[in-house]
């Protein structure tokens, strides 16, 4: 005890995969108190449907509140919690909210999908499906309504282990997206191989989408290819009307952006929506 006190992070150690420094302890070790204590939510960014611009469900997104260095944004500290076994927990909570909140919008009569961002981490774990099938249970929410967001980056960790953990979930209708389309590590095989529904083209081609912009062919052959595959495209990042038209002049499915809205703690929504009538009007 007193040594978890004078280290706190050495409970950590065992797990790391790689060698941390002294900040990054710190983080972790922060970050395993926030779980406990309150400091993390998620906040909610509203997906449109491009053909009848209604809300068709939303991303949860997640937020720390620190109770000293106030905010921390999520690119500080999810590539950091990657690295420990820390991720499966943060992201066993993550899913347990949205499921939460799933069921509270129900009994406010709005159906709503959340998605969740996941780790291809998560899928290393022997337990993953396991341990996402028993939130469904405990929550008693139709597989339907969660939708998982992949970053391609990782999937090369273990190829078979990844499909035999995403079927398990794409069989309890749980829908499967990739997340970033076309940055990182991305391999067109895995469309493929892995059984995912959903892209998410990067928002580094929607941003500064026009006529005359390069990333215009581009979005434009991610939609037609996803479409032959029999698979949904998101746009992530729209920012302007001229993307919002352009997009759903290109017959791509889905919209989300600051356009549109920025992700927003669950009450702020809920006022967003019902403002709203649970449509986008683009004007
Ligand atoms: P992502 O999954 O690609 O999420 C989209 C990010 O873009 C979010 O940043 C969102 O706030 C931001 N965004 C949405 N629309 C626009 C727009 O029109 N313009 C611009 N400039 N940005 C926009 P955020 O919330 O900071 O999250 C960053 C990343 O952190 C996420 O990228 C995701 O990879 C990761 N992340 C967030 N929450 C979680 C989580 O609960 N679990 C895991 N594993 N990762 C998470
Ligand atoms: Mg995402
Ligand atoms: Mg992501
Ligand atoms: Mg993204």
């Amino acid at each position: 005890r007193a040594a978890e006190r004078a280290q706190p992070w050495a409970r950590f150690s065992p797990e790391l995969d790689i060698t941390h420094n002294q900040d990054t302890l710190e983080l972790l070790a922060e970050l395993n108190t926030a779980l406990a204590s309150n400091q993390l939510s998620l906040h909610y960014q509203p997906k449109i449907c491009l053909l009848s611009n209604s809300v068709l469900g939303v991303e949860a997104l997640m937020r720390w509140q620190h109770p000293e260095r106030g905010p921390i944004p999520p690119g500080k500290f999810i590539p950091r919690a990657e690295h420990s076994t820390l991720i499966d927990q943060l992201t066993a909570w993550a899913i347990d909210s949205a499921l939460a909140q799933i069921t509270q919008w129900q009994s406010m009569g709005i159906q709503l999908s959340v998605a969740v961002n996941i780790s291809t981490r998560n899928l290393l774990a022997p337990d993953f499906a396991d341990t996402v099938l028993a939130l469904l249970e405990k929550h008693q929410v139709d597989g339907a309504l969660l939708e998982l967001e992949i970053t391609e980056g990782a999937f090369m960790l273990d190829l078979d282990r990844t499909v035999r953990e995403l079927t398990r979930l794409s069989n309890a209708n749980i829908t499967l997206s990739i997340d970033d389309f076309g940055t990182g590590y991305s391999s067109l095989q895995y469309l493929d191989a892995l059984p995912v529904s959903v892209i998410k083209v990067d928002q580094s081609f929607v941003k500064s989408l026009s006529k005359t912009s390069g990333s215009y062919h581009i979005v434009k052959a991610a939609v037609d290819m996803a479409h032959n595959l029999g698979m949904q495209v998101v746009a992530e990042g729209v920012e302007t009307k001229t993307a919002y038209a352009l997009l759903s002049d290109f017959g791509c499915d889905i919209a989300q952006g600051y356009f549109i809205a920025r992700p927003m703690p669950a009450d702020q929504f809920n006022s967003w929506y019902q403002d709203n009538n649970g449509r986008f009007r683009p004007e």
